[in-house]
């Protein structure tokens, strides 16, 4: 089977139809989706000006698209890598302690899901490789906070899915799943009593974050 380096060539490739080097695009999502597949796509397709349901976009736009995945999926694998060699030394060094950080990585390994959104057309609006640092740097803290490590918010509610709610809460700003193991006790016992009559990831009119301070706030285009 192909891989994202093979599946991003295509999308390159002047030589093919514009609607083949998108389902190339398509296809790279099936291989680094930090959102999930859906949201990512549909993260890619607001910020390059690109319809998501357009089957002949412009190959200018693709492109564009692909640069801001390529980008932050650079940044995940050297993350990845750093991981693996500080495993290494630890190992070595006989101070290894499996914590949180490895179930995260467990979970996020490959790149697919790092900071899931419960919806897909509600996400982060800052370029991918912006949110990843930040969600990195969170969970490498390993301090226990009281707010989204993406865009500052402290209102979350719990995920429809009872299947996945270990997994965490769901920013009622960004759309992004926040890992349990970042937040504190009392942040996941108030979003366990959020009532959320609407269901999670439908919250908030567009740009509803922008006036609360967020750090990157959502993006609902269409
Ligand atoms: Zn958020």
């Amino acid at each position: 089977m192909a891989g994202f380096r093979a599946f991003a060539a295509q999308v390159r490739d002047p030589r093919l139809l514009a609607t083949r080097r998108r389902t190339a695009l398509r296809k790279c999502l099936e291989r680094f989706a930090p959102y999930g597949h859906r949201a990512t796509w549909h993260h890619l397709c607001t910020r390059a000006g690109i319809a998501p349901q357009d089957r002949d976009p412009d190959p200018a736009r693709l492109l564009a698209a692909l640069a801001e995945l390529e980008e932050a999926r650079a940044l995940w694998l050297a993350y990845e890598a750093e991981c693996v060699a500080r495993r290494r030394r630890e190992k070595r060094d006989g101070i290894r302690q499996p914590g949180a950080l490895d179930a995260w990585h467990r979970r996020t390994w490959g790149g697919c899901e790092i900071v899931p959104c419960a919806a897909p057309h509600r996400h982060p609006a800052a370029p991918l490789t912006a949110v990843l640092r930040t969600v990195i740097a969170a969970m490498e803290s390993g301090r226990l906070r009281h707010d989204c490590p993406v865009c500052g918010s402290t209102r979350f509610r719990p995920l429809t899915d009872p299947d996945r709610r270990a997994a965490g809460p769901v920013c009622a700003d960004c759309g992004v799943i926040t890992p349990a193991a970042l937040l504190t006790r009392e942040t996941l016992a108030a979003a366990r009593r959020e009532a959320s009559p609407a269901g999670a990831g439908t919250v908030a009119p567009a740009g509803a974050a922008a006036g609360s301070g967020a750090r990157f706030g959502a993006s609902m285009a269409a």
